[in-house]
Order: structure tokens, then C-alpha cells, then sequence
């Protein structure tokens, strides 16, 4: 079979109109919103913080007693070690320094989430309890990427934006680790970080079954998108589950346990 000039034509005007239709749709899901949402944060942290002076180190797996956690990123510069957990959500948040429980808010529903910095201080003492340096010298930060927005008066160290988490870091200006400390504390976490292979996820990924109460399933993946899931409680049975962090873009769940 042999086509005409008008035949290719029209084949190329359709493969074309299904490439921009394939690429509208890659840029609605929540996957993508998800892995972009990484993949800024990553970039941002990298292009904007002094490469001399920060080195910066992503998605690290630590060892904790009965298993392991997961960091999001982990800053190593002479003003301090910088923990800083990132939330890609959306919606309103209400919440306070002291506050067990955050709120996150939409027209029409409303979730309950595990304080951020209190799930991020497992964080803080995991690196701590490794590198065995005083927690002063050890900063908890939590990003907000996402278009969350808070509506009420919230810690210094829970951030809005990516600019503004890299404005936070470069705020702290007290030297607190000297040049030694430094390449020895590289050293330790590099060496006691476990590869983050298949096995460590999953390791992680149990561990975060078995003790979802305390840990919150902060890296648990959603069934629909792969995007992080959130614990979250029901407004009516108060039973709590996993729901996407893409909500209400995504409205994937998963059951605790
Ligand atoms: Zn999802």
C-alpha cells in the first residue's frame, strides 16, 4: 500500500494532534505535579545554595531502632545541619508549633495531618543519633511546595515556597561546625545512609506499616499516582487511612496496616 501526499499529510496532522494530547494529559496527572514537585525543590536547593558551602544530599534512607527513615533532604553546611521535610499539598492549612494535629482544608472537606515538625524531629534524631552531634547544631525545616497556604500563624521553620526555604537556610549565618566536623559528618552519612534500592524500600515501606501511629506513612506510595501519601482521618468513623497528597486532584487511599 502506498500513500499520497495527502494521506501522509493527514497521518502527521494526527500523530501530531495525539503527541499535544498525550502531553496535555501527562501534565494534568498527579504524578507528574508529584515528580516535578521533586524535581524543582531539587534544582532550586542546588542552584541557589553556594555549592562550596552546602552540600546537599536527597532522599536519604537512615537506619532508626527497628528499621529505617526516610529523609527528603539533608544540608550539611557550617551554620548547621538543615533536615527539611517537603509537603506537595494543596488546600488551606491550619496549625501551630505546639499542635499534635494540623488541619488541611478544601471547600468541602477537611483532613487531619500529623504536625510536620513533629514528624520531622524523628527525622532530626535519626541524624542525630548518627552523627552524634548537639540537636542546636541540627535544624528541622518543612517545606510547603505545593499550593498550600497557611491561615494561621505558623513556626518560622515551616516554610511557603522553595524560595522561601532557600532564603530560611541562608538565614543562619553562626558558624557551628568547623571544616573537620564538616568532612567527618560527611563521611558518617554517606557510610551509614542505606542504598536506597528496592530492599530498603521496602524495609521502609513495612516499617512504616507496622508503626504507621507513631512514624505518620511519610513516604508510603499512592496506589493511583505513586505520589506520597498522607494519614488522614474519616470526619465520621474517625478511622484513620492513607490518602493522596494530590487530593483533590487525585483521590487515591489506602487502608493503615
Ligand atoms: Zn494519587
Amino acid at each position: 500500500m502506498t500513500l499520497n501526499q495527502n494521506e501522509i499529510e493527514n497521518l502527521v496532522y494526527v500523530a501530531f494532534l495525539a503527541g499535544i494530547l498525550l502531553i496535555l494529559w501527562l501534565l494534568r496527572s498527579p504524578w507528574l505535579k508529584g515528580k516535578s514537585g521533586e524535581f524543582w525543590v531539587k534544582l532550586s536547593l542546588r542552584r541557589n545554595l553556594d555549592e562550596s558551602g552546602y552540600q546537599i544530599l536527597n532522599d536519604l534512607t537512615l537506619p532508626i531502632r527497628g528499621g529505617t527513615t526516610q529523609i527528603d533532604h539533608v544540608i550539611v553546611s557550617r551554620y548547621g545541619i538543615f533536615v527539611v521535610e517537603t509537603k506537595n499539598l494543596s488546600g488551606w492549612i491550619f496549625g501551630g508549633a505546639n499542635q499534635k494535629t494540623w488541619t488541611q482544608t478544601f471547600r468541602r472537606k477537611k483532613f487531619k495531618m500529623q504536625n510536620p515538625t513533629h514528624q520531622n524531629f524523628k527525622h532530626v534524631k535519626a541524624v542525630q543519633e548518627l552523627l552524634r552531634i548537639p540537636q542546636y547544631k541540627i535544624h528541622n525545616v518543612v517545606a510547603f511546595v505545593g499550593s498550600a497556604r497557611p491561615r494561621t500563624i505558623m513556626p518560622s521553620n515551616v516554610v511557603w515556597s522553595i524560595r522561601e526555604l532557600v532564603r530560611y537556610i541562608n538565614s543562619f549565618d553562626q558558624v557551628l561546625l568547623n571544616e573537620d566536623e564538616l568532612s567527618s559528618i560527611s563521611i558518617q552519612l554517606s557510610e551509614g545512609a542505606l542504598s536506597p534500592s528496592r530492599k530498603t524500600h521496602r524495609s521502609h515501606l513495612n516499617h512504616v506499616k507496622a508503626q504507621s501511629g507513631q512514624l505518620g506513612a511519610s513516604k508510603a506510595k499512592c496506589p493511583r499516582c505513586g505520589s506520597e501519601m498522607v494519614e488522614r482521618t474519616n470526619r465520621n468513623s474517625q478511622n484513620r487511612f492513607l490518602g493522596c497528597s494530590m487530593y483533590p486532584k487525585c483521590k487515591g487511599t489506602r487502608r493503615i496496616g
